[in-house]
């Protein structure tokens, strides 16, 4: 099976693990803070906080927001559930924006609707998560502007975008958001097999999450209540979780970051040869907008299903029995039974669930050999001509 996402372990990544193995810490040493620097000095954030998930993260991102019961957060459909459950953690309701039907992110012009809309219900959201779906940068100065006016926080949920780029700049550089988020699960672009981090700007918000990330125990003088009772004295001053990446999980991210320009490097070469291979055939490729340089964690084509004579299962089905690992990105989240169960029901969010009757995503990882990728080429091609 030619998987649609693979890790890259080189021996170096090995040896880094390694040598940890052979120090004199597994958790709470060295690698975790040089792999949060080295990661805040890459994207060109002034604060790095890594953790066990980019589910964490995102958890801790609202927490530190203040997101609370009784607010909204809103997020789009078309992701992982984790960008909207992050929300119904901190005992917040959820709501999400359509889509754009060219770049399958948060439509900006949805969220202006639905805020003025919101306004007028007294119902405004108080966190808004954009994720960069496929890598590809969310219109985040849109975002952001409507975040000035409408008084929302802005979470960049981007565990599919380290290494890509918005405006000429890394996603994680936080000119249009409070907090990013990133993943390094196995198939993202780099990975630490699990693990996560935020990255910030905003001193307070990172002391917030630093914090809450190891228990709400602080070591800090200056955050204490009382004098401190003697050298082993420390103090709980919030309900925390224990969210820490082990130094094992943070050698292997740090090696692994020392590619990420070659990664997405080859990703958009893989990408550019799906392109023009595809061109011919009917469906979408990737649409890619002038402002962002996407990391390419996913390549995603949508069937033209009006010019095709079979149908999305049967191509899927066809490309899975050949030994393709195609995928698909994703469930649109509103209609998981779990949020169907809130209220939520199909048709709500059209341009999400007409992407859903139709992508498809392409194997694309760095280390996918052309002549591989030639094989799903014709598989597919075969797929949709039958
Ligand atoms: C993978 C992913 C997450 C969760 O990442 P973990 O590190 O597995 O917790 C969240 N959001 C999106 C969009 C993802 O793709």
């Amino acid at each position: 099976m030619i998987p649609y996402g693979r890790q890259d372990i080189t021996d170096a990544d090995i040896d880094a693990v390694v040598q940890v193995l052979k120090s004199d810490y597994l958790t709470q040493g060295p690698t975790v803070p040089a792999f949060e620097k080295a990661l805040g000095d890459k994207v060109g954030a002034k604060h790095a906080l890594a953790m066990n998930s980019a589910t964490s993260a995102l958890h801790l991102a609202c927490l530190a927001l203040d997101l609370d019961a009784g607010d909204w957060l809103w997020t789009s459909p078309v992701t992982f559930v984790a960008s909207a459950n992050c929300g119904l953690y901190c005992g917040a309701r959820v709501d999400f924006v359509d889509i754009d039907a060219e770049t399958y992110n948060i439509s900006p012009d949805a969220l202006e609707k639905k805020l003025i809309e919101a306004e007028q219900q007294g119902r405004l959201p108080s966190v808004v998560v954009a994720v960069h779906l496929s890598g590809q940068p969310c219109d985040m100065q849109a975002i952001h502007a409507l975040g000035q006016r409408y008084g929302f926080r802005i979470i960049e949920d981007a565990s599919h975008a380290i290494g890509g780029k918005y405006l000429g700049d890394y996603i994680g550089n936080g000119r249009y958001s409070d907090i990013t988020v990133f993943s390094f699960h196995p198939v993202k672009i780099i990975t630490s097999a699990e693990g996560g981090m935020a990255v910030t700007n905003d001193s307070a918000l990172f002391e917030k999450m630093a914090l809450l990330r190891s228990h709400g125990i602080t070591r800090d003088d200056a955050s204490m209540r009382s004098a401190s009772h003697g050298p082993w004295y420390y103090e709980q001053i919030a309900l925390g979780y224990n969210y820490r990446m082990t130094e094992l999980q943070a050698a292997l991210g740090l090696s692994q970051l020392e590619r990420l320009d070659e990664y997405v490097e080859r990703r958009h070469s893989l990408a550019r040869r799906y392109n023009e291979k595809l061109a011919e055939l009917p469906l979408k490729t990737p649409y890619q907008t002038d402002t962002g340089y996407s990391a390419f964690h996913l390549y995603i084509v949508r069937l033209d299903l009006t010019r095709i004579a079979t149908d999305h299962r049967t191509v899927f089905e066809y490309l899975r029995e050949q030994g393709i690992g195609v995928n698909l990105h994703y469930i649109p989240v509103h209609l998981q039974p779990y949020y169907e169960d809130m209220g939520f029901a199909q048709g709500d969010f059209p341009a999400s669930e007409a992407y859903y009757r139709e992508a498809i995503s392409l194997p694309l990882y760095p280390g996918l050999a052309e002549s591989d990728q030639d094989e799903v080429i014709r598989v597919l091609t075969q797929a949709i001509s039958s």
